[in-house]
């Protein structure tokens, strides 16, 4: 077995999402499920039980909109956790949101707790309204940027994440003037691919690598212009890479225990974070446990971690042995390769060509153009 160490906690607060993008994975955002604060304190003493986690981990409120629940529920679930670590596990806060939901209460909370806010956010208006729209399909951008604002004026200054769509393609120094113009210190790009309940990918066609392996370089070359531009996740996690010269880039999704995912009624999957709401025609759901019923070591010795695991292996044993992006890449993301591929034990999708070849691609022939042929990097 691969050697996880938990680093990555997501609770599910809620399934519930208040707006409805196109490109969702979730099948179970119409739902109101919500987490109860027994259930949270019963994750917290499983966690800090386990002889998995790590000595810093972070617990990331996720799956779901998780500012649709209270401010108190936070409040008090921090509190429990807080009290439940008694192994003195340093505890980093992080919240995945849309942002629509965001007040001025919930910018006093993310101070105090010194919560690491991600906010979902594509672009300017054409762009992000493409794909992120509510039940009644109305773009959501102004609501969202509302919440930017709010966090602005707070002092407070959130990473995005931003889905590329093909809405996203066409309008690469836009985009990154947009994300310029609003002080993002650091943009993520997350390629919008097929998982859970979304069966398609607008950026799954003929071409598209090309296409997005253009995109990105005329970011890179926009970054180059703009001397405050915010930090580009791929550029850095491909440099580090590079400068490290490191073999072992097994992503967290596909090592065992590295992410630990809790549902609202405390059911309990890992590796990918998409599998805990995903359903297969073929091996049901990928559920391992309840928190009320069993220790989180206890999971490595059921059955089903163990196909799984065995499973999720062989692909990335696969890659590893056939494709020459192994060393940047380290076999894949799981919900992907079953959602595209319908097994755990392939290797490409057409996810893995844009969001690690075509990034690589792209990446190294910019830093060739920039600084000759001796930058020293190859595959
Ligand atoms: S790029 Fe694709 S084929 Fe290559 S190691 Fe990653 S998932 Fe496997």
């Amino acid at each position: 077995m691969a050697n996880g160490r938990t680093e990555i906690v997501v609770i599910q607060a809620t399934s519930f999402c208040n707006v409805d993008c196109k490109y969702c994975y979730l099948p179970d955002r119409m739902l109101n499920n919500r987490i109860s604060l027994e259930t949270v304190a019963k994750i917290a003493d499983r966690l800090f039980e386990s002889s998995f986690i790590a000595d810093e981990v972070t617990i990331v409120w996720h799956a779901g909109e998780p500012l649709s629940l209270p401010i108190s529920f936070y409040e008090e679930a921090h509190k429990r956790i807080e009290r439940r670590n008694t192994r003195g596990v340093k505890i980093a806060w992080s919240i995945q949101t849309n942002a629509t939901l965001i007040t001025d209460d919930w910018c006093q909370f993310f101070k105090r707790h010194q919560v690491r806010v991600g906010i979902s956010l594509d672009g300017p208006k054409e762009v992000h309204d493409a794909y992120r729209v509510d039940r009644a399909g109305r773009g959501t951008f102004d609501r969202t940027m509302r919440g930017v604002r709010l966090m602005r004026e707070a002092g407070l200054r959130p990473a995005i994440i931003a889905v590329v769509t093909d809405a996203s393609l066409r309008h690469p120094e836009d985009i990154w003037r947009f994300f310029t113009e609003i002080g993002a210190p650091y943009v993520g790009l997350n390629v919008e691919s097929v998982e859970g309940v979304n069966v398609t990918s607008s950026v799954q066609y003929d071409g598209a690598e090309n296409d997005y392996k253009d995109f990105l370089k005329r970011i890179l070359s926009s970054m180059d212009k703009a001397p405050s531009s915010p930090l580009l996740r791929e550029y850095e996690n491909t440099l580090r890479h590079i400068m490290s010269q490191s073999s072992n880039t097994r992503p967290q999704d596909n090592v065992p225990m590295a992410i630990l995912n809790f549902d609202s009624r405390g059911n309990i999957s890992t590796f990918s974070p998409e599998l805990l709401t995903a359903r297969h025609h073929r091996y049901g759901q990928f559920i391992l446990g309840n928190v009320f019923e069993q220790s989180l070591d206890d999971l490595i010795h059921t059955d089903r971690f163990r196909w799984l695991n065995v499973e999720i292996e062989e692909g990335v044993k696969r890659c590893r042995e056939t494709c020459g992006y192994y060393s940047f890449c380290g076999g894949g993301w799981p919900a992907n390769k079953l959602a595209e591929t319908d097994t755990f034990e392939s290797t490409e999708t057409s996810s893995c060509r844009l969001r690690v070849k075509a990034r690589v691609d792209a990446i190294l022939e910019h830093l060739e153009e920039r600084f000759g042929s001796d930058a020293g990097v190859g595959r």
